[in-house]
């Protein structure tokens, strides 16, 4: 996209969004809920069809005027479903956020207990952190891991809170575990107390769509709820899919629209349908494998070195360390030395850490954004020794020697145009 239009009509804008636009091509893209989109997904964001209003579900709108944005909201419903082998997708909610919580709204009433993940174990924001309204209207209680080392969910003590608090809904899912879990179990522990079993799959969606990791619904979920911008490589957005309860699917329908949203960004969804068929091809299942494997070699170097890694590796796309005790240096003096890099990635909380939130002791990072470039598990590694390298030593020398390298690399995968 050459951007003509804006670069006559608003230059500061323009130089804004073609700054960020090599940034992303030059740099090497760590950080693990983003990846790059196609430009056909991109067209479709900068469509007539943001103009619409489309309150309302297919052939039940409050406007006039449906007949192509009907089609393409059911385009995306369908794709979802084939997808995620679900028998109903809302496609309308505008973040995992909103999905989260008009999921919540759904499944239960104010004051319900839901029973979640552990913030400091993983979980998300929206998973009740008490700076959330979410967190006011809910009572979210917690399970975790029983060792910090190996990662293991404790299972027993998820099973005895949810018999001692019966909550109206179990809920499974993370932004920063890197190890899979036992779906079938949670599931079993939710229908034993009567709870639905909710799936918050935002960050690893694209590897379930590619059948690279387990699919909770195969083991028994109830609903699930995602982003659609991270693994799963569309448009910045949330879905909420159901196994196959008609009743829930109704409250959900319920739940988005008009419980908490107005009208649907028919732009995005346009959107979303393109990334849903892109991720049908069989492509993204090699994709989906490669964005694993790539992370488990990124790991091994890391692990080789030393370093301790939260859970001992990764299952998934994504990988947690603890640079405080491996290399002496604060999660957020590491974030801002490897953006010097040209290594863009997050500092993070750790199980038990014992800095603050504003600089704790890790970082996280994964490789759904350098696989979409076509980065093999060699090239992974590479960039795991540069990134030891800046981390063991902050000289200029190393940054600038860690800079060049990062450029070549970035210049030798070019962000792909299409995925089909
Ligand atoms: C990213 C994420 C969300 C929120 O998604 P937004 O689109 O940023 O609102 C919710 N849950 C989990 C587990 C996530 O990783």
């Amino acid at each position: 996209m050459d951007y003509a239009h804006i670069h006559q009509e608003d230059a500061e804008v323009y130089a804004a969004i073609t700054g960020e636009d090599k940034r992303q091509a030059e740099g090497l893209e760590l950080i693990p809920s983003e990846n790059y989109v196609s430009l056909a997904v991109r067209e479709a964001m900068a469509s007539t069809l943001t103009n619409k209003y489309s309150e309302g579900y297919p052939g039940k709108r409050y406007y006039g005027g449906q007949e192509f944005t009907d089609n393409v909201e059911r385009l995306a419903i369908a794709r979802a479903k084939e997808l995620f082998g679900a028998g109903f997708a809302n496609v309308q909610p505008l973040g995992g956020a909103n999905a989260n919580i008009a999921a919540y709204m759904a499944l239960m009433q104010p004051g319900d207990t839901i029973l979640g993940m552990d913030l400091s174990h993983g979980g998300h924001l929206t998973h009740g952190h008490p700076v959330t309204y979410i967190s006011k209207v809910f009572n979210f209680v917690r399970y975790g891991m029983k060792d910090v080392e190996t990662g293991e969910i404790d299972y027993d003590a998820l099973e005895a809170t949810a018999k001692e608090t019966r909550p109206k809904v179990i809920l499974a899912g993370f932004s920063a575990y890197p190890r899979t879990l036992d779906w079938k179990r949670i599931a079993d522990i939710a229908h034993g107390v009567d709870a639905l079993a909710v799936a918050d799959v935002a960050h690893i969606a694209g590897l379930i769509a590619g059948e690279a990791l387990e699919n909770p619904f195969m083991h028994g979920f109830d609903v699930l709820t995602t982003t659609t911008h991270k693994t799963l490589r569309g448009p910045r957005g949330g879905m909420i899919l159901t196994r196959d309860d008609a009743e829930i699917a109704k409250k959900i329908d319920k739940a988005v629209f008009p419980g908490l949203q107005g009208g649907p960004h028919m732009h995005q969804i346009a959107a979303k349908a393109i990334s849903f068929r892109e991720a049908l091809q069989p492509s993204f299942k090699t994709y989906a494998r490669d964005v694993i494997t790539n992370a488990q070699a990124m790991a091994e170097v890391f692990k080789a070195h030393g370093t301790r890694l939260l859970t001992g590796g990764t299952d998934n796309h994504l990988i947690l360390a603890d640079v405080w005790s491996s290399f002496n240096i604060s999660g957020k003096d590491a974030e801002h030395r490897l953006d010097e890099a040209g290594i863009t990635l997050n500092k993070n909380s750790i199980a038990d850490d014992t800095r603050g939130p504003m600089d704790p002791s890790g970082i996280r990072f994964g490789t759904p954004a350098l696989t979409t470039r076509g980065f093999n598990a060699e090239e992974c590694k590479e960039v795991a020794e540069l990134m030891i390298s800046v981390l063991t030593n902050g000289d200029e020398k190393t940054i600038t020697d860690a800079r060049t390298r990062v450029k070549e690399m970035a210049d030798a995968h070019p962000v792909p145009e299409s995925f089909v």
